[in-house]
């Protein structure tokens, strides 16, 4: 078990800005912009490495539904955002439940670090 399904359970806080039947959404602890949000599925999958197109379709659809939705509240939508998905070691994955980042209110660079 992850902190995230802490979250999920409500056994600890988080500044949830979404949520679904599915997916939830709160925001980061330790922002990297100016508006960082999680979007998670409720169902623990590791990380995106165990992501099946046939099987999880419709949930990743929901993520990046509530991704938009959540841009568009925030008013970061029109200028943009980054959705990110670290995996494993060398992605940068701390945490080994599915999240997507979305980052926004500043111009992101590119590359990553
Ligand atoms: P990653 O490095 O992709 O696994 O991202 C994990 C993210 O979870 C990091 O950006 C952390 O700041 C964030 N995080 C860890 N614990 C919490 C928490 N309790 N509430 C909100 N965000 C958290």
């Amino acid at each position: 078990m992850t902190i995230f399904t802490k979250i999920i359970n409500k056994e600890i806080p988080a500044d949830i800005v979404y949520e679904s039947d599915s997916v939830l959404a709160f925001r980061d602890i330790n922002p990297q912009a100016p508006i960082h949000i999680l979007i998670i599925p409720k169902i623990a999958i590791p990380s995106a490495r165990e992501i099946k197109g046939p099987e999880h379709a419709e949930l990743l659809g929901e993520m990046i539904d509530a991704a938009n939705k959540i841009a568009k509240e925030e008013g970061i939508f029109e200028d943009g955002f980054r959705l990110v998905f670290n995996a494993g070691t060398n992605g940068g994955q701390d945490v080994y439940h599915l999240h997507m980042h979305l980052l926004g209110g500043r111009k992101m660079k590119w590359p990553p670090g």
